[in-house]
């Protein structure tokens, strides 16, 4: 089970210190089977290796070793922290940043070439998913177009643009219609879902057959939350 931290643009270098700590010492004497991701805001980034239970991760990067790309960061700054994880196609970038599927294409190819574990994130507008789960679907799929869907270190994370950061999440049967279908075509690829997780709804999504883990954004700010999401995504039982 996956549950991963995104930050976006919340903690300073110092809280997101203390939270690595803390969270670091929590999954010490938890010894939990969960594979627990945290993305800060870059200019929070510290060495990865600190962090034994930890994975550290960025939520952008640009295709490139380093270069003339003024505001970027690219893998010599990554690499500078021994960080091997990334986001790739969130919709706070689709969407307010306007990065086009052709980037996001790009950018998943140089994570291939690098190696990185990517979390990589689809999900459709409000508008689409008043068209029903046909277009929901194909909008889902047109989300692949330049990604190699065999890399072996890849997940995928279904987020409705919709339930992000609304407090509204998606209902769990909608969740688990669109995770099934995921899973009919893309076979053992771990499925997340995110928008608006949080201890109340976290259990019943894990339950979902087809889902594998949870992105989480506001909930997981405080740590002691995210550590109560983690306990939560322990106690799932799957056969
Ligand atoms: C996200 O940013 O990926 C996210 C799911 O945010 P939130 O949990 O706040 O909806």
């Amino acid at each position: 089970m996956i549950v991963a931290a995104n930050f976006k643009i919340n903690h300073t270098r110092e809280s997101t210190a203390n939270y690595l700590e803390a969270l670091n010492l929590f999954l010490d004497a938890y010894s939990t089977l969960c594979d627990v991701r945290v993305y800060p805001v870059a200019s929070s980034f510290l060495r990865a290796d600190l962090y034994s239970h930890v994975k550290l991760g960025a939520q952008n990067f640009y295709p490139i070793i380093n270069g003339a790309y003024t505001g970027e960061i690219g893998a010599q700054q990554l690499n500078e922290f021994g960080i091997k994880n990334v986001l790739i196609g969130h919709s706070e970038r689709r969407v307010a940043l306007k990065e086009t599927q052709e980037l996001i294409a790009k950018k998943y190819a140089f994570a291939k070439e690098n190696g990185w574990e990517i979390i990589y994130c689809i999900g459709e507008s409000k508008d689409v998913r008043d068209g029903g789960f046909e277009s929901v679907m194909e909008y889902l799929w047109s989300e692949f177009d330049g990604i190699d869907i065999n890399y072996e270190k890849l997940s995928i994370a279904y987020e409705p643009i919709w339930a992000i950061g609304t407090g509204v999440s998606a209902k769990v049967e909608d969740i688990a219609k669109v995770l099934d279908t995921l899973k009919s075509k893309l076979n053992d690829i771990p499925l997340l879902y995110g928008g608006s997780v949080n201890t109340e709804n976290l259990f019943s999504i894990l339950s979902l057959k087809s889902c594998d883990g949870a992105l989480v954004g506001n909930a997981s700010l405080d740590v002691a939350n995210f550590c109560k999401l983690i306990q939560i995504a322990q106690n799932v039982q799957k056969q």
